[in-house]
């Protein structure tokens, strides 16, 4: 029998690409807001939003709008010169966020990269500790990335293992757990802790009320750098503009990515203030690519779209109607739900031999598209444009889908 398009596609992919990653087998061709339609045009709705880069929903026409007029003007001059976008970027991001000064990078690894250099030099130049001695605490469970540092710090095995050397300074604690920091910060040499507000690729792990305001005091206690990775958080998904609004903690550096771009190329920044940033001088840091004018106007309108559509109120409203969808889905399979704003997981049981992958190969049958994480957790995170009367049917869809096991 002939073979499908997508078929095909898929078979291509296999054989002249890496094998680091495993599909759910859909090849999409096209996507406008909350849907992607795939090479045979069948549509769904897109639950993954690409790990939270598009929480402004495919191809957002203002975005695209910004990005089509600067790359018809240019897009590269690479940080030898300037360019006449950049610093209108700088001025609006830094305003945006409250921060005196913000270094664009690309990807979000490259982010994290760039915070833990920050606060290193921050912690030989200002708070005195002997030179290759600072550490940075980090959380078990942790995702930040894939570079050998970033990996350096990850309790995954699946991360790390076999790709060692390591580099070293990192202290690995739980996750949610006040002692645990306690303890760790009363070690002097340690310059930073590095988290995540909520635990994303663990599995949208919520640590309990108060432990971001407790860490964070904590660590001002001590003169330590709170350093939040708000790369899947941030930017309206929680239902705050970032997930350390919730308890109003102001991080000393602050790591975005993936929506900052509304999901059109690259684009992370970190922000810290001048005490932190200006450790970092002339020809110490940088990326041929991080601050290029397209990635600069693409950014404006990336963060003017979720203030001027109140994206984190329609995430904080619409994620209480989700969370308590899912909730309502009695099924044996269901270990447990959990979300904040639209950030939602379902943790699945395995089921008469049936598992989370086979929960996400038959909603995709059913027009909707996620992805398990860690083998048994689903996470739920559309869109944020997404309406409710979108949202209702999504929730009948993943309702029909679990109760036909
Ligand atoms: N930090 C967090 C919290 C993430 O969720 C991710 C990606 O999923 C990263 C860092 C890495 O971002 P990138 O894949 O752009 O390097």
């Amino acid at each position: 029998m002939d073979k499908t398009n997508s078929e095909l596609a898929m078979d291509r992919e296999n054989l002249y690409g890496a094998h680091n990653y495993h599909p759910v087998p859909v090849v999409i061709e096209r996507g406008s807001g909350v849907f992607v339609w795939d090479v045979e045009g069948k549509r769904y709705f897109d639950f993954l939003s690409a790990y939270s880069a598009l929480n402004q929903g495919h191809n957002h026409p203002e975005i695209i709008r910004a990005f089509i007029e600067q790359a018809k003007k240019l897009t590269l001059t690479s940080r030898a010169f300037y360019n006449d976008c950049l610093g209108e970027y700088e001025e609006y991001i830094t305003r945006y966020f409250g921060y005196d000064k913000v270094l664009p990078m690309n990807t979000g690894a490259e982010g994290v990269e760039t915070a833990i250099k920050l606060c290193r030099r921050w912690a030989y130049e200002k708070k005195g500790i002997r030179d290759n001695e600072a550490k940075i605490i980090v959380c078990e469970g942790n995702f930040h990335g894939r570079t050998i540092t970033v990996i350096s710090a990850s309790s995954d095995p699946d991360s790390y293992g076999r790709f060692g050397p390591f580099t070293p300074g990192f202290v690995k604690i739980p996750y949610d757990d006040i002692n645990a920091l306690k303890k760790a910060l009363e070690d002097s040499t340690v310059a930073g802790f590095l988290v995540e507000p909520i635990q994303g690729e663990a599995g949208v792990v919520i640590p309990s009320d108060g432990y971001l305001r407790s860490a964070y005091e904590l660590c001002k206690e001590k003169n330590v750098l709170f350093i939040a990775d708000e790369i899947q958080t941030g930017l309206a998904r929680t239902g705050k503009m970032l997930a350390c609004d919730h308890e109003d903690v102001r991080p000393d550096i602050l790591i975005l990515g993936k929506a900052l771009s509304g999901g059109m190329l690259p684009v992370s920044a970190i922000l810290a203030d001048d005490e932190i940033m200006l450790g970092i001088k002339p020809g110490q840091h940088g990326s041929t690519y991080g601050g290029n004018p397209l990635a600069a106007k693409v950014a404006i309108a990336a963060l003017n779209v979720l203030k001027e559509e109140r994206l984190a109120e329609n995430a904080e409203r619409l994620g209480k109607i989700l969370l308590s969808g899912l909730k309502s889905i009695r099924h044996e399979m269901i270990r447990t739900v959990r979300g904040k704003g639209l950030f939602c997981a379902m943790v699945i049981k395995s089921y008469h031999g049936k598992d989370a992958w086979d929960v996400c190969l038959a909603l995709k049958e059913n027009g909707l598209l996620a992805k398990p994480t860690h083998g048994d957790i689903i996470r739920f995170a559309p869109p944020l444009i997404i309406t409710e009367e979108q949202l209702m049917e999504c929730i009948s869809i993943i309702k029909k889908t679990i109760e036909g096991f």
